[in-house]
């Protein structure tokens, strides 16, 4: 009998549910506005209805459903289900919610973060497919991580393991929201890279950039710069250079450490394409030692917005855990 998982992605915007067979496959999808919903106890409550809607719809056998999974963002105890914060959505602080699901669901609930289970995602079903040992990152507003180790994620002794995000770049740098300093998410991270490349052109570096957002730089995003850059923009392929190398600096540590076979980036500055990715792998073949480095593979994400409710039900498809 085929067996299946929900997976629920939480995000600070949606709620993305859907029903997923352990071939990856998914078959039925819901989606719920996060901010919609006042209290935590209200969006819970959204959440059971549309399990609920989901399983009767699909007129599903009781043991044919493994469970479960949800991707959160934020700090979770994995082995109690318990969310310690979320970022972004207020009211979660300390939430049992694995227990408070599975009290209103009766079937077995898990609970992670949510790069842990991109990475997941990943790792089964997208670029990380027929790999064990993968780091996977995502460059985003925040940088963020995950670890597989063997075919088993990796969360570390406090489930806080994979921050490459706040991995120290510059040993006196800019003061980083961690209350940390010199982190790479300060020099990489969506924010900060349109702020930087909006400085130099407002210092007077000519470039295509302008002519692309018709003058109006609030409309810069990571995929203008890398369109500018495929043109030949040498403002734009300087810039991706620059990014690039403080990317590669970081994952030539990581290949150094954790001698992964691959690193999928993912998330909206990956979205920069090629003009980003050729520096990132030229950095990492610079830098990181010969051997690791020939070994390790670097690719782009490839389950792109299904992730998140994919990698949360493959919670239940990963027999390591
Ligand atoms: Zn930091």
């Amino acid at each position: 009998m085929t067996k299946f998982a929900i997976g629920v992605d939480l995000g600070g915007t949606y709620t993305k549910l859907a029903l997923i067979d352990t071939s990856g496959r998914i078959s039925r999808r819901a989606k719920l506005s996060t901010t919609a919903y006042k209290t935590r106890g209200e969006l819970v409550s959204a959440i059971v209805s549309e399990v609920k809607a989901v399983l009767e719809k699909t007129h599903l056998s009781p043991n044919a459903l493994l469970g479960v999974g949800i991707g959160v963002p934020g700090l979770v105890d994995f082995d109690r289900g318990l969310v310690y914060t979320l970022t972004n959505v207020p009211g979660w602080k300390n939430t049992p919610l694995k227990g408070i699901l599975e009290a209103k669901l009766k079937v077995p609930v898990l609970v992670d973060n949510d790069v842990n289970v991109m990475t997941l995602g990943e790792c089964r079903f997208g670029a990380g497919k027929g790999a064990k040992n993968l780091v996977c990152i995502t460059l985003g507003t925040g940088v963020g991580g995950g670890i597989m180790i063997d075919g088993r994620l990796y969360r570390g002794c406090t489930f806080s393991a994979g921050e490459v995000g706040h991995m120290p770049l510059k040993e006196e740098g800019l003061s980083c929201n961690c209350g940390g300093y010199g982190c790479l998410e300060r020099y990489v991270g969506n924010r900060y890279i349109v702020e930087e490349i909006r400085g130099k052109i407002r210092g007077g570096s000519p470039t295509a950039i302008k002519g692309l957002v018709n003058g109006d730089l609030s409309a810069i995003t990571p995929e203008v710069i890398s369109k500018a850059a495929l043109k030949g923009d040498r403002l734009s392929i300087d810039f991706w250079n620059t990014v690039g190398k403080r990317i590669g600096v970081t994952l030539a540590g990581i290949v150094n450490l954790l001698n992964p076979e691959r690193i999928i980036i993912g998330g909206g500055v990956a979205e920069a394409g090629e003009p980003l990715f050729k520096s990132i792998r030229k950095t990492v073949h610079e830098r990181a030692l010969p051997v690791p480095k020939k070994a390790v593979k670097i690719l782009k994400a490839r389950l792109g917005n299904e992730a998140g409710v994919i990698g949360a039900a493959a919670l239940f498809f990963n027999p390591k855990g």
